[in-house]
């Protein structure tokens, strides 16, 4: 008989990471074992601050009780069931109100995704198929911006920006380009060299965020929306890292005084305690498919709306409102900027950009990313406690919107020690 080790630990991993250099993880796995506010502890019971919220989604912090008991209520009531046709359950629906209403969307719907790749592809399917159905079935190009990041499935692949993310999958899918991400005439130019009457939507993250954490110029989203209004082309906010707290504001299109036509979200909708996203869609986009008769969306999956993660991103919709972080992310907006600007006079260092929300970068220069000084840095930071992400130009920072004063000033001197020790 074959035994289980159940400890995971062996010399050679069997787990295949993603957007991980395997060669070298395959030996040397960094194991996670449990967490509580800003802070994860490893299997050597060594704690790091968590300066990225794990992938850009611990709005709420780790180790929450008040979601863990929601979601174990559920699991006890009803794990889930499949939402096709008629099918629902409580927390379904409820989850669906409440980011109906807290969408800067019209007339707001709720399609759920099991994440934030999966919602991009179902609002490009949507907008596709709600030109079909409106009868000018040649609108199906989709735009989206150099820099842009939109999930690794079929069309966000296709619209994203970052090129070594397109390469070597030969072709992607067709009638998709990017424009430069703060250029309004580069995108008037698209759209008439596409044909305005070919663009079915442009795509754009209000904050870029894997890209860079690249902050829009004044003016530019808001531009982006009037050239789409001018032409008849839907927008849609990407807002997988941004929605629900973490630009100070529930959703980034409020906060720029946005009213998107679709809205993509993520991450921050259960905070990461169990997998979901989705897509809001405004009445004008649901018409063709809750009016008409027949016109049903071919699309959707098993676990579409799937009832304890719902309740999951109910409990963390009510920590959040009754914890009032989406106000402290705008109120620690400052002091996060100010905790890293001290490190904008450091050799390694071009700019440190931030101030919109708990989301900041310190780019390096031509020099020091040529000597790969992001992966570098990053490794000196965990080295000292401290967890950041390496971008392409540099590292980059999203922490829990829970921080503190004093742990945000522990963020920033460890930042500094790893700078130094690179350096
Ligand atoms: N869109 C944006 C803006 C993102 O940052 C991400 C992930 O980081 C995605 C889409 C894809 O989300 P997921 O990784 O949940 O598929």
């Amino acid at each position: 008989m074959t035994s289980i080790d159940r400890s995971g630990a062996a010399a050679e991993t069997r787990l295949w990471h993603p957007f991980s250099d395997m060669s070298v993880v395959r030996r040397s796995e960094f194991v996670l074992t449990r967490g509580e506010g800003v802070w994860v502890y490893d299997d050597q019971e060594r704690r790091y601050l968590d300066g990225t919220a794990s992938l850009w989604y611990a709005n709420v912090g780790h180790g929450r009780a008040e979601i863990a008991d929601a979601i174990a209520a559920q699991l006890g009531q009803l794990e889930a069931y499949s939402a096709f046709g008629d099918f629902t359950t409580r927390p379904a629906q409820e989850l669906a109100a409440r980011i109906a209403g807290l969408a800067p969307v019209d007339d707001a719907r709720v399609f759920f995704t099991t994440g934030g790749g999966e919602a991009l592809d179902s609002a490009a399917k949507i907008v596709r198929r709600y030109w079909t159905a409106k009868g000018e079935p040649e609108r199906m190009h989709l735009i989206g911006r150099t820099g842009g990041y939109h999930g690794t499935n079929g069309y966000g692949t296709a619209i994203g920006g970052i090129e070594a993310n397109r390469a070597g999958w030969g072709p992607l899918m067709s009638a998709t380009s990017s424009v430069q991400w703060d250029s309004l005439a580069a995108l008037e130019e698209e759209i008439l060299r596409v044909g305005p009457e070919r663009v079915a939507a442009v795509f754009a993250e209000p904050v870029i965020g894997a890209g860079g954490v690249l902050l829009p110029p004044p003016g530019y989203l808001e531009g982006v929306q009037a050239i789409c209004q001018e032409h008849g082309i839907l927008f849609v906010a990407d807002e997988v890292i941004c929605a629900f707290g973490r630009v100070g504001d529930w959703f980034a299109s409020s906060r720029f005084g946005l009213r998107p036509d679709l809205i993509t979200f993520a991450k921050g909708v259960t905070s990461g305690y169990l997998p979901l996203g989705g897509v809001v869609a405004s009445g004008r986009v649901a018409e063709p498919f809750w009016e008409q008769s027949g016109n049903m969306l071919r699309h959707g999956a098993t676990y579409s709306a799937h009832a304890t993660c719902c309740a999951a991103g109910s409990a963390n919709l009510d920590l959040l409102a009754e914890n009032g972080l989406v106000s402290r992310a705008l109120e620690t907006e400052g002091p996060l900027l100010a905790a890293l600007e001290p490190l904008a006079a450091h050799p390694l260092v071009k700019e440190v950009r931030g101030g919109v929300g708990l989301l900041a970068a310190v780019e390096f220069s031509a020099e020091a990313l040529a000597a790969g000084a992001p992966v570098a840095v990053f490794e000196a930071a965990r080295e000292r406690g401290l967890l950041v992400r390496a971008l392409g130009q540099g590292v980059a920072v999203s922490p829990p919107l829970t921080i503190s004063q004093e742990e945000l000033d522990f963020l920033g001197a460890t930042a500094a020690e790893a700078l130094d020790a690179v350096a």
